[in-house]
């Protein structure tokens, strides 16, 4: 018999675990190598002893730490589930079914999905051919319908970034009754120069409708706790609260989070090298013959065609587990030397072969 389940939700793809094996090397989350700094597995520890205990669903002493780091009042920010959560709960605040919420592609692959989960309408505005958001194209595409605008700067998984002029052009031309969400998940990562240079908690001054969304998933390391955070008008901030999942951001997790903060100048010292690194791979990469984008991430993009299912397959082989998107390209995360090297060695291989 079939259940009386929703049967738009029938062509949602499936979720598929990422194949892993004892000894991989794991490049295709784009997951920091190390693990949490003592003060940080001590602060875990320590609310280990109080789980029989429902967490702080107000998330008080997080919000009140990450309000007074960033200069904004406790009442601009949200805290959840990982900053995906936030991407969800946006969606769910603006759209419903009819709605057109916009964002470029290839980009992260929580829009589309979450998107039509609400049953929305994902537009989605093809990268220019240098893989970067195409805000022309997309302020263009502004309908009566879009509710809800997507900027992944940097672009997961392309690792570009678009031009500061560029984004400022793109904002004053979205009405400004329709919410924007810069997702800055790899901000720690950014070396932004010249004309890529931004603010954004600046930028929300000038447009109150921006909502920035970071997370302690990757540059913090705190990946397997989930949890992120948006900086928004509070208008946005309240309805957000609304649909928050009750306790959805554990005790665990604020209180690494909290942890995490008061040891940011040595967490981020680590981003230095995974930067250094990034260059060294890049500069490497296209040395081989490879397309990579210059990246503002902790990973690479290489446009790989039809090769990157094989490709990709052929590196799991030789023991190094990255992220292919089929006919398009293969993204890699970038850690340590050592294993950076592993992944080069089996690029090498690959681009002597043909
Ligand atoms: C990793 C990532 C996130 C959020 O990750 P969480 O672990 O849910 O905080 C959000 N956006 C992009 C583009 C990402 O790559």
């Amino acid at each position: 018999m079939t259940l009386h389940i929703r049967p738009d939700l029938d062509d949602l793809p499936t979720y598929v675990p990422g194949k892993t094996f004892p000894g991989a090397i794991k490049l295709a989350s784009n997951e920091v190598t190390e693990g949490p700094l003592p003060s940080v597995r001590a602060a875990i520890v320590d609310a280990a002893t109080n789980v029989n205990r429902y967490p702080d669903n107000g998330m008080v002493e997080l919000t009140a730490e990450l309000a007074k780091k960033l200069g904004v009042t406790e009442d601009e920010i949200q805290i959840g589930c990982g900053s995906v959560t936030l991407c969800q709960n946006l969606i769910s605040i603006t759209a419903g079914i009819g709605d057109e919420v916009l964002f470029g592609w290839r980009s992260f692959e929580t829009y589309p999905l979450a998107t039509r989960i609400v049953g929305a309408t994902p537009v989605q505005i093809p990268l220019t051919s240098d893989l970067v958001y195409d805000l022309d194209a997309m302020a263009a595409a502004i309908t009566d319908r879009t509710r809800l605008i997507f900027i992944c700067n940097a672009n997961n998984p392309t690792g570009t970034v678009v031009d500061a002029d560029d984004l400022v052009t793109f904002l004053r031309k979205v009405p400004p009754q329709v919410v924007v969400a810069l997702d800055e998940a790899y901000f720690e990562y950014n070396r932004l120069a010249g004309r890529q240079a931004y603010d954004a908690l600046e930028l929300r001054k000038e447009f109150p409708n921006l909502v920035v969304l970071r997370t302690f998933s990757k540059a913090y390391g705190l990946a397997g706790l989930r949890v992120g955070y948006a900086v928004a008008d509070p208008q946005v901030v309240t309805a957000l609260g609304k649909v928050h999942v009750p306790f959805s951001v554990n005790s665990l997790a604020q209180s690494a989070a909290v942890a995490s903060l008061a040891a940011a100048d040595e967490l981020l010292a680590r981003t230095d090298a995974v930067v250094a690194e990034r260059d060294r791979v890049t500069a490497d990469l296209r040395g081989l013959g490879y397309r990579v984008p210059d990246s503002q991430t902790n990973f690479v993009w290489l446009e790989l065609g039809d090769d990157t299912t094989e490709f990709a397959a052929q590196c799991v082989a030789a023991g190094v587990v990255i992220r292919p998107f089929a006919n398009d390209g293969a993204r890699v995360t970038i850690t340590n030397q050592t294993e950076n090297d592993a992944f080069l060695a089996f690029a090498r291989g690959w681009a002597s072969k043909d």
